[in-house]
């Protein structure tokens, strides 16, 4: 990692919806590792939810900008939406080479749960050649982590870092789990989120 490089975080997620789980985890890995910005990228047709019902890109586009617009750090890119086919990190990362130069470095933020699945995407090899990886630890994924790095040996240790963040037990699921049973997502998400998935009608069911 050479000095004078921008150093750029990419959060990739459906985010359907972003909630403050993604929020604080990209604030504090930003904080961590020095990073000059975060782009947030939401999926178009993620490869591992394929047949799940995922809501339409521009609903969890626009969502994912009101939450991180006061953020100055925060950025939202939709690079993925505007890419046919499935999104996969490699195209992405390799997109974002071409747009930024080879003068900036780039980490991926990913939760325990993603990390996990690691040595199963799409050139993972090269990759791990390109960009840094940080995993958020969720409760009780430490170890777990500790293998995925083992696993790629000295690239492991060199790229896929380890960062313990407040402890949120938050998901995209239990959101939508709560709007369908008519539950509060209040202080869950950003209120502007909450009051477009009441607007919209989203997660209804
Ligand atoms: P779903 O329940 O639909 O899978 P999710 O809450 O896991 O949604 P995603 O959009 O799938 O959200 O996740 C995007 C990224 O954010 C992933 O790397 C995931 O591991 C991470 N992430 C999700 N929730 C949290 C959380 N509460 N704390 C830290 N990272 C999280
Ligand atoms: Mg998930």
């Amino acid at each position: 990692m050479a000095e004078g490089k921008t150093r750029i975080g990419i959060m990739g997620g459906t985010f359907d919806p972003i909630h403050i789980g993604h929020l604080v985890t990209a604030e504090a890995v930003r904080i961590e590792f020095g990073l000059d910005k975060v782009l947030f990228i939401p999926a178009a047709n993620p490869p591992h939810k394929q047949h799940a019902q995922v809501t339409p890109a521009i609903h969890r586009y626009i969502m994912t900008v009101m939450a991180t617009y006061s953020n100055p750090s925060f950025f939202v890119s939709p690079i993925e939406l505007e890419r046919p086919g499935p999104s996969y990190t490699i195209d992405t990362v390799r997109a974002l080479i071409d747009q930024y130069g080879e003068k900036s470095d780039f980490y991926f933020i990913t939760g325990a749960d993603a990390i996990a699945d690691l040595p199963t995407w799409k050139d993972i090899d090269e990759l791990l050649g390109l960009c840094h990886f940080v995993a958020a630890t969720r409760p009780g994924c430490i170890s777990m982590i500790d293998a995925v790095i083992r696993r790629f040996g000295a690239k492991g240790r060199q790229r896929i870092h380890r960062l313990a963040t407040p402890e949120l037990e938050i998901s995209s699921t239990d959101i939508r789990e709560r709007v369908k049973l008519g539950r509060s997502i209040k202080y869950i998400v950003p209120e502007s989120v909450e009051q477009y998935i009441l607007k919209e009608g989203l997660y209804r069911g």
